[in-house]
């Protein structure tokens, strides 16, 4: 039912990330999402979201933990 679209070019530097997707039960492929975000007081989020099912898997600040994705 899922078709992994390996091989597909990318651009702009993007990065594919497989993370774990609690709706989907399995690793699929991710966007990361920047966010302003009002009550942050280091500025912008940064979200993951599951390309599959829309889910967000994950969510930073960025700066909060640097060179380091959870
Ligand atoms: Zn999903």
């Amino acid at each position: 039912m899922i078709a992994f679209a390996f091989g597909a070019p990318l651009e702009y530097g993007e990065q594919v990330k497989l993370r774990d997707c609690p709706d989907c039960g399995e690793a699929t492929d991710q966007e990361l999402e920047r966010r302003s975000d009002a009550d942050a007081s280091n500025g912008d989020i940064v979200v993951a979201v599951c390309k599959e099912c829309g889910t967000e898997t994950g969510e930073w600040s960025e700066g909060s933990i640097p060179g380091q994705v959870p």
